[in-house]
C-alpha cells in the first residue's frame, strides 16, 4: 500500500519498568506483558501517530464496534535471544502480510509494512530485557487490531487502533494431550473466515472445546463443515499425520489457516528427505491406519509451541492410542525449526529476520 506520509514513532517511556516482580522461572503464557505497547489509530481514511506508551488499559465507548460485531483481528509471532545477544524475528514478513489478509476479509483497512515493521522493532528494542536467553525462552509479540468507532450500527467501523503488545514466554510442556475427531460442530465454513486470524474464530472454538475438554481431551481436530469426512485443523494449530514414513497435511483453503509453521515444516521435511503430501486427509484413512499400525504420529504446529506431538485420538466412541517412537519426525523437525530460530543453525531459507 501506499505509505506517503510515514511519520516518525512517537516514545513515551515508562517511568518504573515491571521487570524487577516478574518470575521468568514461573511465567503462565500470556498473562505478563512487558512495560510498553504500540499503538497507532485509523481515523479519517489514514493510520496515523503511531507511538509506543507505557503498558496500558485501553479506553474504549461501550458502543465501539468491536464489542458488538467482532471486527477483531491479530497476529502471534515470537522473538528470540541468541546466546551473543543477537534478537532475532522468525518470518515476520508472512505474519505482516496475514494480518493485512485477516483484516481485509473483516472489512478493515490494511496496516503500512513501514509502521508495522517499525513499530515492532522499536518495541522490541525498548523492552529488549525481557526477552530471555536460552532455549524456550521467548518473547510472544501480539500484533491486533480492534475497530473502535463509537457507533452499534451494523456496518463496517470508520475508525480503528491497531496494538501491539508482548508477553514473555517459557517452552512449557502441557503435559500429553488427546485429541476428539469433530463430528458435529466446525471451526469454520466454506465462504467464511477461517483463514483469517480473527478474533471470532477463536470465541466459536471454546463451548465445542470444552465438551471435549469433559470427555477428557485436550483439543479438537476440526474436520470440513460440509462432511465432516476431512481433518483439517487441530485446536488452533495446523495438523499434521505420519503414515509410514510419509507426512499428510491438508492443503490450506478458506477454511484453514495458513500457519507459519506449517510451511516451515514441509520445508523443512522435504530438505530432510521426508515425503510430504499436502492433499485432503481423509478421517477413514487414518482411522484405518491407527487400526493396522501405520500411523505413527500426529502433531500440531504454531508459533506457540512449534510442534506438539499428540498421543492419541478419539473418534466417536473409539479411542485410540500413538505408538511411542524412538526417533519421531515431531522432535526432529522441531529441532531443525528452534536452531534456526535461536540462530543456532544456517539459514538457507533466509527465514531468521535480525532485530536491530
Ligand atoms: C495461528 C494459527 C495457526 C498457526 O499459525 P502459525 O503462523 O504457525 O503460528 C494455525 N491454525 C489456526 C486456527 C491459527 O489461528
Amino acid at each position: 500500500m501506499k505509505t506517503e506520509e510515514v511519520t516518525p514513532i512517537k516514545i513515551e517511556k515508562t517511568t518504573s519498568s515491571r521487570i524487577g516482580q516478574v518470575d521468568f522461572d514461573k511465567l503462565v503464557f500470556g498473562s505478563v506483558f512487558t512495560d510498553h505497547m504500540f499503538v497507532c489509530d485509523y481515523v479519517d481514511g489514514r493510520w496515523e501517530t503511531p507511538q509506543i506508551i507505557p503498558y496500558q488499559p485501553l479506553t474504549l465507548d461501550p458502543s465501539a464496534r468491536v464489542f458488538h460485531y467482532a471486527q477483531a483481528v491479530f497476529e502471534g509471532m515470537k522473538a528470540y535471544r541468541d546466546d551473543n545477544d543477537g534478537i532475532w524475528l522468525f518470518r515476520p514478513d508472512e505474519n505482516f502480510k496475514r494480518i493485512n489478509r485477516s483484516s481485509e476479509r473483516m472489512a478493515m483497512p490494511v496496516f503500512p509494512e513501514e509502521y508495522f515493521f517499525e513499530g515492532v522493532k522499536t518495541l522490541l528494542k525498548l523492552d529488549e530485557e525481557w526477552i530471555r536467553k536460552g532455549e524456550g525462552n521467548s518473547l510472544y509479540i501480539r500484533p491486533f487490531v480492534i475497530a473502535t468507532e463509537p457507533s452499534v450500527m451494523a456496518s463496517p467501523s470508520n475508525q480503528y487502533k491497531f496494538v501491539i503488545i508482548c508477553s514473555p514466554a517459557q517452552s512449557y510442556y502441557g503435559g500429553e494431550v488427546r485429541v476428539k475427531i469433530a463430528d458435529h460442530y466446525s471451526r469454520a465454513a466454506s465462504g467464511g473466515i477461517g483463514y483469517a486470524k480473527a478474533a471470532a474464530n477463536y470465541g466459536a472454538q471454546f463451548y465445542p472445546t470444552s465438551l471435549a475438554q469433559k470427555e477428557g481431551y485436550q483439543q479438537v481436530i476440526w474436520t470440513d463443515a460440509n462432511t465432516h469426512e476431512y481433518l483439517e485443523e487441530a485446536g488452533t494449530m495446523n495438523v499434521f499425520f505420519r503414515i509410514g514414513d510419509t507426512l499428510l497435511t491438508a492443503p490450506t483453503n478458506d477454511r484453514i489457516l495458513d500457519g507459519v509453521t506449517r510451511k516451515s515444516v514441509i520445508a523443512i521435511a522435504e530438505a530432510n528427505g521426508i515425503k510430504v503430501e499436502v492433499r485432503p486427509v481423509k478421517v477413514s484413512e487414518i482411522i484405518a491406519a491407527a487400526k493396522d499400525g501405520s500411523l505413527k504420529e500426529i502433531f500440531g504446529s504454531g508459533t506457540a509451541a512449534v510442534i506438539n506431538p499428540v498421543a492419541g485420538f478419539g473418534y466417536g466412541d473409539e479411542k485410540f492410542e500413538l505408538p511411542k517412537m524412538d526417533k519421531p519426525y515431531a522432535s526432529m523437525i522441531k529441532k531443525l525449526i528452534v536452531d534456526i530460530q535461536y540462530n543456532k543453525a544456517e539459514d538457507p531459507y533466509g527465514w531468521r529476520y535480525k532485530v536491530e
